[in-house]
């Protein structure tokens, strides 16, 4: 074994060797994957070796798709068979909402520019005649589907990465990881150590360990899972002789079913209700190419379904069943990415259709690895999604509901219940007296919106317009017409300190920075000049500033402002979290009800549109930023958590004369779209300049010196390729959920990143980018928009729908 490598990845399985093939094809040839065993020997020699493009995250299945197009690639280089069968699928509909779907996969399909076909059960039975017709209300028949050998697969991957210079040591574990003062790692093997520059975390089944080597707890629990192989069917050789193809790779979601051909007969798989995790605690070192014991009666009721959707079945004999673990996040998308607070250590684990996603993955770490980022915008799969809130029973239940769930129709306004109440803010009990609907974001529980009193605070779960409407139309309205309270606790809240703190924070930020006691907006950039975050930046005192932002992003920002704090101790920045919580109060009565708690001067002249000051609200210190994500005149305030709860009392005592009432974050968003605000993660995402994401008036540019500034001068100069822009929609029931693709003249001309209906305005709204040359085509109805299957006329604003000259923000 060599002493030094630039980078070691533990782990040979197909995510590890996709991780290797990359480092060499990116260009890194001093690499070398570590394998406890064999190449294969975790879960991946005992996959069923399906593949699909289908994601319900877009970005994810554009990774899929080019996933599916590395096969030929690697077979090539390296002269290995991957087994690449290319059967085409079908996913089937045995419900209405099933079929509802069917039309929302065949959009994001479009996206990608795969062409799918939409089938009635008469048509979908001609192509796949295993099925009974009469058990289903629709089908989609998809190109890109189909099966491989996995340890072909895999040892393709390992053959094309050693011809490209990397090494593979096999029968040797990593059993201890440490980290050198300089950053780089000590890899402590069977077989000795090893120096490396970076070490990448595929151990799969074993990823939680190799975690643990370095403190981590990851979010992942592996899942038994079972498919099951038929001897010979006579149908499936009918099917084989008429048509000259294989029998077409199936979903079927209803029945929690997928199938494909083995040999001359079928492999069926399911995802069973009653699921059950495998070594919850740690996984045995020993654990080698054995199967886990079968246990038909677990998966009996999905086949007592299969059998009926698919009769043939019921005559064929079964041959073999396979039980074997594989992991899954709590999501059930993969966790990649480098680690808050690890230099140079990456993950690539949680991987739970390696066939499917693991090209994607490699790609994206090597591209991050080498050059700095990942290349594509892989939020949905980037490791900081979850905090260090992620403990190893949260992570069970989450991912228990998940694997049940995995085939389940998933409406856009359900909330998953597990693991359910987890992070709450000291006003939890009170808001639920009050009788609020919850949902969860980053662990966290959060009023989505208010049931009146008398009413089951329980929402109905739809992809029409839910019980919901009225009462967030109500919200929104008490807001635009008088004053309305919010809790804001689930924002990230980061304090900025120390003698650099100015300087650093002015070089990490796009905007200039504001003047003690006073708020700026800015967009945060990488090198390559794209939008990794969007701030409001507040200075209180010389030397100390507070800066807040999206709360799901809070691990995602701190490992990007924690890799680049001064090594000289002059700046320190720290994430509150629920150590500081908020509320805001919004509306045209707003300075009235504030007024009311203080006895300072809080007029307007004394408390300025982006002011940030401390004040004492009744009994309780705050800090007080004139500004609302409502777009209305409205306050943001900022106290510890112990003064929580009695200045949320305190407020309803003061606002009751105005009619102040409780509003939610939807009809903070529904708010928020009227004045055209995006968010993180939907409009502000890392593949868009500040031009494209119209933050442009929020980039400083006459500031010499920011992360991006280059790039995003020349994105200024050039003009972006696509602006985001926000649509009004002839919507008559449903809104858009996200992810919808625009047509102009019945072409793609881009998606939509969110939407919602926006009750103050009464217009069904969405935002998205298209081509720059298209944004200012105002026209009405020259674009549309596809919604669950309908093409619904949409405009592009001109302004927004309220407040376009921002009198009542400002005012
Ligand atoms: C029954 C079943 C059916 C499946 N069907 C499909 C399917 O149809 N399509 C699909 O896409 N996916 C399927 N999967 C999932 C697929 O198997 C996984 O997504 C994939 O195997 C994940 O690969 P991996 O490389 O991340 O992990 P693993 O395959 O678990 O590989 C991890 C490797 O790391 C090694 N390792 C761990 N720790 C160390 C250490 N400390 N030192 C050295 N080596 C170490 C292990 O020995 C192992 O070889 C199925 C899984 C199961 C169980």
């Amino acid at each position: 074994m060599k002493s030094h490598a630039q980078a070691v990845v533990i782990g040979g399985g197909v995510v590890g060797c996709s991780v290797l093939y990359h480092l060499t094809k990116l260009g890194w040839k001093d690499v070398v994957l570590i394998e406890r065993s064999e190449l294969t020997s975790g879960s991946t020699w005992h996959a069923a070796g399906g593949f699909h493009t289908i994601n319900g995250d877009p970005q994810v299945a554009k990774l899929q798709s080019y996933t599916i197009d590395l096969y030929k690639e690697i077979e090539e280089i390296s002269g290995q068979s991957t087994g690449f069968h290319l059967t085409e699928g079908v996913f089937l509909a045995a419900t209405p909402e099933r079929l509802e779907l069917l039309k929302v996969m065949q959009s994001q399909e479009k996206l990608l520019g795969i062409e799918t076909e939409l089938l009635t059960p008469k048509e979908a039975e001609k192509i796949l005649p295993i099925m009974d017709p009469k058990e289903f209300l629709g089908a989609l028949w998809t190109p890109l589907h189909g099966h491989l050998d996995p340890s072909g697969t895999t040892h393709a991957y390992a053959k094309a990465a050693k011809l490209g210079g990397a090494e593979i040591y096999l029968r040797n574990r990593v059993t201890d990881l440490q980290q050198n003062p300089d950053g780089t790692w000590t890899v402590i093997t069977e077989q000795g150590t090893m120096q490396a520059d970076h070490v990448v975390n595929a151990g799969g089944l074993w990823a939680r360990e190799v975690g643990r080597m370095v403190g981590l707890e990851l979010p992942v629990l592996a899942m038994e899972h079972m498919y099951l192989i038929t001897e010979d069917m006579p149908e499936v050789a009918e099917i084989n002789k008429s048509t000259g193809k294989e029998v077409l790779h199936v979903v079927d979601p209803d029945g929690e079913i997928y199938m494909r051909q083995e040999r001359q007969g079928m492999l069926m798989g399911t995802y069973e209700k009653a699921c059950v995790p495998w070594s919850p605690k740690e996984t045995p070192w020993d654990f080698g190419h054995e199967l886990l014991q079968e246990d038909i009666d677990r998966i009996a009721p999905s086949l007592e379904v299969g059998f009926r959707h698919f009769p043939p079945f019921q005559r064929a004999g079964i041959k073999q069943i396979i039980n074997g673990p594989f992991t899954f996040a709590p999501d059930g998308n993969p966790l990649v990415g480098p680690v808050r607070g690890l230099k140079n250590y990456w993950c690539a684990c949680g991987v739970m259709a390696g066939f499917s996603q693991g090209g994607g993955v490699g790609l994206a770490l090597s591209n991050w690895m080498i050059n700095g980022d990942p290349g594509f915008d892989i939020w949905g799969m980037d490791v900081s999604r979850y905090g260090d809130w992620t403990t190893m029973a949260y992570t069970n239940a989450r991912v228990r509901e998940n694997y049940s769930r995995r085939f389940k129709v998933r409406f856009p306004n359900e909330e998953l219940t597990a693991a359910r109440p987890l992070r709450t803010t000291p006003i939890y009990e009170r808001q639920k007296a009050m009788n609020a609907v919850f949902g969860v974001a980053y662990g966290m529980e959060q009023a989505l919106w208010y049931a009146p009193k008398g009413m089951k605070p329980v929402e109905n779960i739809t992809f029409l317009r839910s019980n919901a409407f009225p009462h967030i139309k109500a919200e929104c309205q008490t807001v635009r017409n008088g004053v309305g309270l919010a809790d804001i606790s689930s924002f990230a809240k980061y304090e900025i300190t120390g003698p650099g703190a100015e300087s650093w924070l002015s070089h990490m930020l796009a905007n200039k920075m504001p003047r003690q006691g006073r708020l700026t907006l800015s967009p945060m950039l990488n090198e390559k000049g794209k939008v990794i975050g969007d701030f409001t930046v507040g200075k209180l005192a010389d030397e100390q500033f507070f800066i807040f932002g999206s709360g799901a992003g809070e691990a995602y920002h701190m490992r990007w402002f924690e890799s680049h704090l001064p090594e000289d101790g002059s700046v320190t920045i720290k994430a509150h979290g629920l150590g500081l919580v908020g509320l805001t109060i919004a509306g045209p009565k707003a300075r009235e009800v504030l007024a009311q708690l203080t006895d300072a001067d809080v007029s307007h002249d004394a408390i300025k549109f982006l002011d940030f000051k401390k004040m004492e609200l009744g009994m309780v210190p705050a800090m007080v930023g004139r500004v609302s994500f409502t777009g209305d005149l409205g306050y943001e305030l900022w106290v510890k958590p112990e003064f929580h709860p009695r200045l949320f009392d305190d407020i309803l005592t003061a606002g009751a004369d105005y009619g102040i009432k409780l509003f939610g974050s939807r009809a903070m968003r529904s708010m928020s779209l009227e004045k055209g605000f995006g968010s993180w993660a939907t409009e502000y995402r890392p593949i868009y300049g500040p031009y494209a994401a119209a933050m442009g008036r929020f980039v400083d540019m006459k500031k010499n010196d920011f992360i991006g500034r280059e790039a995003a001068m020349k994105e200024l100069q050039d003009g972006p390729a696509k602006r985001l822009v926000t649509f009004t929609l002839k919507a008559k029931e449903i809104d858009v959920m996200g992810n919808e693709p625009i047509y102009r003249d019945g072409k793609t001309v881009g998606y939509v990143t969110s939407g919602m209906y926006a009750h103050h305005a009464d217009k069904s709204v969405a935002m998205g980018y298209i081509p720059a040359e298209m944004a200012e085509e105002f026209s009405e109805d020259i674009f549309r928009v596809e919604v669950f299957g309908e093409m619904l006329p949409a405009t592009i604003l001109s302004e927004p729908l309220f407040d376009p000259k921002a009198e009542r923000m400002r005012g």
